[in-house]
C-alpha cells in the first residue's frame, strides 16, 4: 500500500476514506516520513492518514498488538504525538481526533482494494 496524501487547508476536497470536508495545504513538507500533505484534492484526513500508518507499522510488527481503544488513552496520545513530531509530520499532533480515529478504525482503508481491518471491540 502506498503513502496516503493528507489533505488541509485552502483547496476543498473530501476524505477518501470517511467523507469529511478536508482542504488542501499549500505549506507542504516534501521530506514529511509520515502524515505529508497532499499536492491536489485527493487523499484522505489525518485521522485516517494515521490510521494508514498503523497498519502499516502494525505489519512490521512494531504495533501489532495494539488495541486501538488504548490510543484514547492520553498518554498513549502524547507519545504518539512524539513519534509523529519526529518523523517531521505536516500534521500537528494536536490536529488527531482520536475519538473518530478509533471510531472509524474498520472502515476500509483503500476502496480500491479493501482490507479485512482488525475488529474494535465494544
Ligand atoms: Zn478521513
Amino acid at each position: 500500500m502506498g503513502q496516503l496524501n493528507l489533505l488541509s487547508s485552502s483547496e476543498i476536497g473530501q476524505c477518501s476514506r470517511c467523507g469529511e470536508k478536508l482542504r488542501v495545504d499549500p505549506n507542504r513538507n516534501a521530506d514529511a516520513r509520515m502524515l505529508r500533505r497532499a499536492k491536489t484534492a485527493d487523499g484522505v484526513c489525518v485521522n485516517c492518514a494515521l490510521r494508514a500508518w498503523f497498519e502499516i507499522a502494525g505489519e512490521v510488527g512494531a504495533i501489532r498488538d495494539l488495541d486501538p481503544k488504548q490510543l484514547l488513552i492520553p498518554m498513549i496520545q502524547e507519545q504518539m504525538g512524539r513519534v509523529i513530531r519526529a518523523a517531521k509530520a505536516d500534521a500537528d499532533p494536536a490536529e488527531i481526533d482520536w475519538t473518530k480515529l478509533v471510531r472509524d478504525w474498520d472502515l476500509p482503508l483503500d476502496k480500491r482494494k479493501p482490507k479485512r481491518a482488525r475488529k474494535v471491540p465494544n
